[in-house]
């Protein structure tokens, strides 16, 4: 087994390639995925990072919402970033999106580097990467027909005139299989179903052309029958537009069913990642097990994995709170109560708390990312 941290350089070419890296207490670490294909990413993270300032006993320090994120996305390609509710998956991506500015850290569109700062740079990464929120409830402005709310980035982002609008919004409509178009243009979000909303959230997305979508938690306000409808939506856009993607969820099961690659977030840090197939058949660090644990995944098991069979009845109350994207339940999965071990004060790995592997060097140092074969690696020194 290799130590990335050792690697010449940061990984550009794999496709999916993502990692943890440059973290406050650690050394200059890097971390790669892929498979194994050269496309230029179009989405990149750097040595992403965003502090948080905290308040009562702990003030004076900073929370590590986000640590050290090196991400590449690639066109054609959906990258899974799981972890569950409070790893810092959402602010994560509100950086991506320019909506939230780093405490470190580059982004790069294109291979350029962006100012969350910068008037211009915001306005264009608007029709560049777009996002899909969680809840297509409240995502849909209720008092406009679809009809309005879609013109709205045709027209700022793509300048399409009076003349062509009708016909663009039915394509959109019909993009996203709400058909024909002409029966969903006048209608109001309210007189959709939370699937055909959801449809019509993506299609407001799609209207600005984007190269990117940002999914956070696109399905988990979704009835379960109705989940994996979008899911094939999601992995058509990237297959037949070549959209690049990020999709965010506490469901690494979902997550397996749609992306190429899988990275694994914990207090900020992405802990684990690699091919979707390694992560969820082969997971290496401690915290993927516990979340594949809870999460269990009939074609996993089917396929033997009967040491998941035994961890999930262990793990069998970490119930999802009706789909919210919030994880009750299971003490041994509450974020929350690793506070203290994801201050920028504390060292050391923030999962030792809960791992049954713990060793005295994990209250020490972050491990470095360390390949397991194949494009996965894993932060854990279970793997030294
Ligand atoms: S580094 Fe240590 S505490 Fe962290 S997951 Fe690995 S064994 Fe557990």
């Amino acid at each position: 087994m290799t130590g990335l941290a050792s690697s010449p350089s940061r990984p550009t070419g794999a496709a999916g390639t993502t990692g943890a890296g440059m973290t406050s207490d650690t050394e200059d670490t890097t971390g790669t995925t892929g498979t194994g294909e050269t496309s230029a990413p179009v989405l990149e993270a750097v040595g992403l990072t965003r502090h948080i300032p905290m308040h009562g006993r702990h003030r004076g320090q900073s929370v590590r919402a986000v640590e050290g994120v090196d991400l590449a996305l690639r066109r054609g390609q959906i990258l899974a970033l799981v972890g569950q509710s409070g790893s810092g998956k959402t602010t994560l991506a509100r950086l991506l999106a320019l909506g939230d500015r780093p405490t470190a850290g580059e982004i790069r569109f294109d291979g350029r580097q962006l100012d969350a700062a910068r008037g211009r740079d915001r306005k264009q990464h608007f029709s560049h990467v777009q996002m899909i929120m969680q809840d297509p409830f409240a995502s849909l402005n209720r008092l406009h027909r679809l009809r309005y709310i879609l013109s709205r980035p045709l027209r700022n982002f793509g300048g399409v005139g009076s003349a062509e609008l009708d016909a663009r919004i039915i394509e959109l409509l019909e993009r996203v299989h709400l058909t024909p178009g002409r029966e969903f243009i006048d209608k109001y979000p309210h007189e959709l179903s939370g699937g055909q909303r959801q449809r019509a959230a993506i299609a407001r997305a799609l209207a600005a052309d984007p190269s990117v979508l940002l999914g956070d938690e696109p399905v988990s306000m979704l009835d379960v029958s109705i989940r994996l409808d979008i899911l094939n939506l999601l992995t058509e856009l990237r297959d037949r537009d070549g959209l690049a993607m990020l999709y965010i969820t506490h469901d690494i099961a979902s997550a397996r069913h749609v992306a190429n690659d899988i990275v694994v977030m914990y207090s900020g840090r992405i802990v684990e990642g690699g091919p979707a197939e390694a992560v969820t058949q082969n997971a290496q660090h401690p915290y993927t097990q516990l979340l594949l644990a809870a999460s269990p995944d009939p074609e996993r098991l089917l396929a033997g994995d009967t040491d998941g069979t035994d961890d999930a009845s262990d793990a069998s109350d970490a119930d999802n709170n009706g789909g919210t994207g919030t994880t009750t339940g299971t003490d041994r999965l509450d974020a929350a109560r690793d506070a203290d071990a994801n201050t920028t004060d504390a060292a050391g790995c923030p999962f030792r708390a809960r791992c049954p592997h713990a060793q005295p060097i994990c209250a020490e140092q972050m491990p470095d990312p360390i390949d397991v074969g194949s494009g996965h690696w894993s932060r854990c020194w279970l793997h030294r």
